[in-house]
């Protein structure tokens, strides 16, 4: 069986493993801060070093922001909110320019190809079909929302003529993890100026470079000065003070569950609103009347798409007990198979983990899964070890109970485990058994049964024959320890908009 692990998207095409993904290893050169239209240092002249998780080798050095930077990066975006022309814009007028980044990202494709995956470790022809595809598609989707953020008017039983509009909130504090820089940084951005908001972008530590090749293309396709301003630096440091300013009036959070609980309660406490992206750890359902070859390969792409740290993916494999040999069986050659290797081979569908303290997290979890009781069925080790790279091989573990750790718990790497079923009502329970309701799938061919078993899973999508079949028009979020609020699609007008109403007595 051959594997493509590329989710289903717009533009991703059928085969993302083609003979067209391939770019050349880039040299990027040290990045400073961008504030106000500017580039600078950090005020205290530190860096810190990006390392290529395909060989452990640090690529360049992007500045070390301290609280003084931040200051002035929220400065520049208050000014540009209040003084500046993109609030009051036309929206038309903020859809050209956004369209306008669309179409210069298609132009520089290679250049964030290649500057993605030397920071993630993404192979290079999932990082052209998925991501880079994926974030031009996201500034035209919100080009478009620009231009409807409108209100409604009312009919009250008394004379006068009411009416709400939508403003924008003012300044966004936008701060992302390390797994989907691009993606995930701008689906914030995309969104925020759209409605007319100004942001100040924190990335994650460990992947900060396409954020500041973004700032770049944002500027040159005319978003005014202020407008974006990219900070690098400590979560810690610099993301606690992004949360506590109060410059800033919203707070829009991508990472993990236990962050994002510290960064809920601090905004909590001022008031300010969020948007909580969390933690996931889907099932998938493969019921006994699935095609099987479509949901083998459903189940493959949900757990190794980007070396399994994906939110969304699906690490917990729920198949009804009278294809559990079966389907183990084809998991253990399929998954065998393969390609785990350097992220510039266009031949590649996995790459290295993104950092060690990632494979050592994913080696800690293999090995409480062993004391658990679980089996090994292919993997299970690091691979590729005389790279210096992060590399683990996809690893299939059978024979667990409900409750064991590599279960219940977020592991984030190329790890699936499985586990039968007896009826639909075990594998619904089995599905909802975690804190978590990011995403959720199943596999069937029976129609009534997708509807209802849908309805039933907690989880903010539920996929059905398939997996990560995302677009920009699809709104995307958790529930329960997954968070809250909503991303992509027309709703996430809502998360950077407050509504104000107008009454207005007629006489
Ligand atoms: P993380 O929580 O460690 O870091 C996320 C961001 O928060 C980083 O930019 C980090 O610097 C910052 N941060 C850290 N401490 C902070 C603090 N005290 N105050 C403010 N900011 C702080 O997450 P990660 O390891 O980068 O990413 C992996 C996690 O993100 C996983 O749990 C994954 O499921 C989750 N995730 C969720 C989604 C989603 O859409 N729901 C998408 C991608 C990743």
């Amino acid at each position: 069986m051959s594997v493509s692990a590329a989710p289903q998207n717009g533009s991703a095409g059928d085969d993302p493993v083609g003979p067209h993904g391939g770019v050349g290893r880039p040299e990027p050169e040290p990045r400073a801060l961008f504030i106000g239209g500017e580039w600078r240092g950090a005020a205290s002249g530190a860096t810190r070093e990006v390392i290529d998780p395909s060989t452990g080798q640090v690529v360049t050095t992007v500045a070390e922001a301290d609280v003084e930077d931040l200051d002035a990066a929220v400065a520049a975006a208050r000014r540009a909110f209040d003084e500046g022309p993109w609030a009051s814009m036309p929206g038309r007028e903020r859809a050209r320019i956004l369209h306008r980044v669309a179409d210069l990202i298609r132009r520089r494709e290679d250049d964030l190809v290649a500057t993605e995956s030397v920071d993630v470790g993404k192979p290079v022809s999932l990082c052209r079909a998925v991501d880079v595809a994926t974030v031009a598609e996201q500034y035209e989707y919100c080009s478009a929302l620009a231009q409807g953020v409108d209100g409604a008017t009312r009919r009250l039983p008394f004379p006068s003529h009411a009416y709400t509009v939508r403003e924008p909130l003012g300044v966004v504090g936008a701060i992302t993890p390390f797994n989907f820089p691009l993606i995930l940084s701008s689906s914030k951005i995309a969104a925020a100026l759209a409605a007319g908001n100004t942001v100040v972008h924190k990335p994650a530590e460990e992947t900060p470079l396409s954020a500041l090749l973004m700032a770049e293309i944002l500027a040159e396709a005319g978003v005014p000065d202020g407008v974006l301003n990219v900070v690098t630096g400590a979560g810690t440091v610099i993301g606690e003070a992004l949360l506590r300013h109060p410059g800033v009036d919203k707070v829009a959070f991508t990472g993990s569950t236990a962050v994002g609980r510290h960064a809920a309660s601090v905004a909590g406490r001022m008031l300010k609103p969020v948007t909580m992206e969390l933690g996931g750890n889907a099932a998938n359902i493969v019921f006994e009347d699935a095609d099987l070859e479509s949901a083998i390969g459903a189940v493959i792409k949900g757990f190794v798409f980007n070396t399994g740290q994906f939110c969304m993916g699906g690490p917990r494999l729920l198949v009804h007990r009278s294809l559990y040999d079966t389907v183990l069986g084809i998991l253990e050659g399929a998954v065998a198979g393969v390609p785990v290797g350097d992220p510039f081979d266009p031949a590649t569908v996995v790459g290295p983990m993104t950092g060690e303290r990632h494979l050592a997290k994913v080696e800690e979890y293999v090995r409480i899964a062993r004391e658990e009781g679980g089996r090994v069925i292919t993997g299970g080790a690091r691979v590729h070890e005389e790279t210096g790279g992060f590399y683990y091989a996809p690893t299939v573990i059978a024979d667990l109970s409900n409750d064991a750790r590599a279960v219940q718990e977020e592991i984030f790497g190329p790890v699936l485990t499985v586990q039968p079923f007896d009826t639909e009502d075990e594998a619904v329970a089995l599905a909802n058994s975690t804190p978590y309701g990011l995403a959720s799938g199943l596999q069937t061919q029976n129609l009534t049964r997708a509807h209802r078993v849908a309805g039933r899973l907690k989880a903010g999508i539920v996929w059905v024959n398939d997996w990560a079949m995302l677009d920009p028009a699809i709104p995307f979020g958790g529930v329960k320890q997954s968070g809250y609020g909503r991303e992509y699609g027309p709703e996430a007008l809502e998360a950077y908009t407050k509504v104000k109403s107008v009454v207005i007595k007629l006489t």
